[in-house]
């Protein structure tokens, strides 16, 4: 590891992340100065737009503005619905909500969105209508949600604007019901407990979007902390914050920018299987089997139910392991630790893809000897994105050969960008 960058290694970090973005997504000719690059932060920008596009609806400015983090999972994959272990943390990403009251009576929320282009207007009562978008179920849910909880949102108005990427595991959806809740916190001038902030957006998702998805991605949007990764146990909900404040270490985030319908079918698959094998193993959840109770079962359980457990038992001792590893800086283990993730999720879950794996591969190749510490798919896979943590000195050279590799092979154009951990959902202006 490099020298200690201090301040000077935030700037850089800042200007990598436009510098890779700018130079994977756009002609290098819209290059921006150095001194522009550093003189915007991403949050400020998308407050100021998202300020923007509500005063031109609504002829008026909004009261609040309100943020709400998407997330990146640097190990842990689908181990929370296994009421284990995981380790996100929030991404430098964020859907932004700007709201304020509207003239209309009753609890409901006129609303449009820059990601999708749409309107819609939610009455919020006994049922969501069957006319809403999509993206307005997440939306009503949490309002939903929020009123059978005691936190009705009264009649509002708003408009939502984000970067994070829709539907590439870096959870958009649970920063849009976050971003939602925290609206209404903001509009009612009170705070929900973390925890019961993200099991009520969880609700949303499990009940009106259908999503059967674990706890990790609303509590991550809601609870995680800056330069920390948040250890996470997904049955008591206790976390602890594990520093990441080594400025010579970079996240590193390739999106495939590929997506199989296969994500949203196989997932309840994944868990009906986790769900079996805990019955047969006689425990109340995967989290509380070890290997060698799984092994002496070993003859009795269906070969493909064995391998899913299998993963699921080693997942959560990786989370732990890598609690140790980021402690005592040992960062050779923290690699290994996210290839061993990568192959268990390949071969034993069964939820990667080519593409992801070429992203991986390509990052394990360069190796320790060019800068990689470890790679790994993140999110429930089958597209979406690698996490690669990277020595920061060697951030752009990693970026430019694995998203080069990526587009000669694949010939699909992948995203890479960088982030540090941000802090989670909260309120910007009120
Ligand atoms: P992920 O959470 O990994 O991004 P999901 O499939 O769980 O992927 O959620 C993506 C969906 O969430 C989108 O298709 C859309 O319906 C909704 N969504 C997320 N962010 C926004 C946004 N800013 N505006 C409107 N809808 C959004
Ligand atoms: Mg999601």
């Amino acid at each position: 590891m490099h020298r200690c960058l201090g301040s000077a290694g935030e700037k850089r970090h800042i200007a990598l992340n436009y510098l890779i973005e700018l130079s994977c997504n756009l002609d290098a000719a819209l290059l921006l100065s150095p001194a522009n690059m550093l003189s915007s932060a991403p949050l400020e920008r998308l407050a100021r737009e998202v300020r923007q596009s509500y005063a031109a609806r609504y002829g008026t400015d909004p009261t609040w503005v309100v943020a709400a983090p998407g997330r990146v999972n640097i190990i842990g994959e689908h181990t929370d619905y296994n009421d284990g272990f995981v380790m996100p943390m929030a991404i430098e990403r964020y859907v932004v909500v700007a709201a304020g009251p509207a003239k209309s009576t009753g609890n409901s929320l006129e609303v449009f969105s820059s990601a999708t282009e749409g309107d819609c207007t939610i009455p919020v009562g006994e049922q969501l209508s069957d006319n809403l978008p999509q993206w307005g179920i997440y939306v009503g849910g949490v309002l939903q949600e929020m009123l059978a909880a005691g936190y009705p949102c009264g009649p509002l108005q708003a408009a939502i604007h984000s970067n994070v990427p829709l539907g590439a595991g870096l959870s958009s959806s649970a920063a849009l019901e976050v971003a939602t809740a925290t609206m209404v916190e903001a509009a009612l001038g009170e705070s929900m407990d973390e925890p019961e902030k993200a099991k009520l957006c969880q609700r949303a998702e499990n009940v009106h979007v259908g999503m059967p998805c674990g706890i990790m991605d609303q509590f991550s949007s809601a609870a995680c902390q800056a330069d920390r990764l948040m250890q996470l146990d997904c049955r008591s909900l206790d976390t602890k914050q594990v520093p990441f404040t080594n400025p010579d270490v970079t996240v590193l985030i390739v999106n495939s920018n590929v997506k199989r319908e296969l994500a949203s079918s196989a997932y309840p698959i994944r868990r009906g299987q986790c769900e079996v094998a805990a019955k047969q193993l006689g425990v109340p959840a995967l989290r509380d089997a070890d290997m060698a109770a799984l092994n002496k079962m070993a003859d009795q359980l269906e070969k493909v139910v064995y391998r899913r457990a299998r993963h699921v038992i080693t997942e959560n001792a990786r989370v732990q392991d890598m609690a140790v590893a980021l402690e005592s800086n040992n960062w050779a283990l923290a690699g290994e630790l996210m290839y061993g993730s990568h192959d268990s999720l390949r071969d034993d879950y069964e939820v990667s893809c080519d593409e992801l794996n070429l992203l991986v591969d390509t990052a394990h190749q360069i190796g320790s000897g060019g800068g990689v510490i470890g790679s790994r798919l993140t999110g429930a896979g089958f597209g979406g994105c690698t996490v690669t943590l990277v020595e920061t000195d060697a951030v752009e050279d990693v970026a430019q050969r694995i998203t080069q590799t990526y587009k000669t092979t694949v010939g699909i154009e992948p995203t890479a960008f960088t982030t540090r951990p941000a802090e989670g959902a909260h309120i910007v202006e009120s």
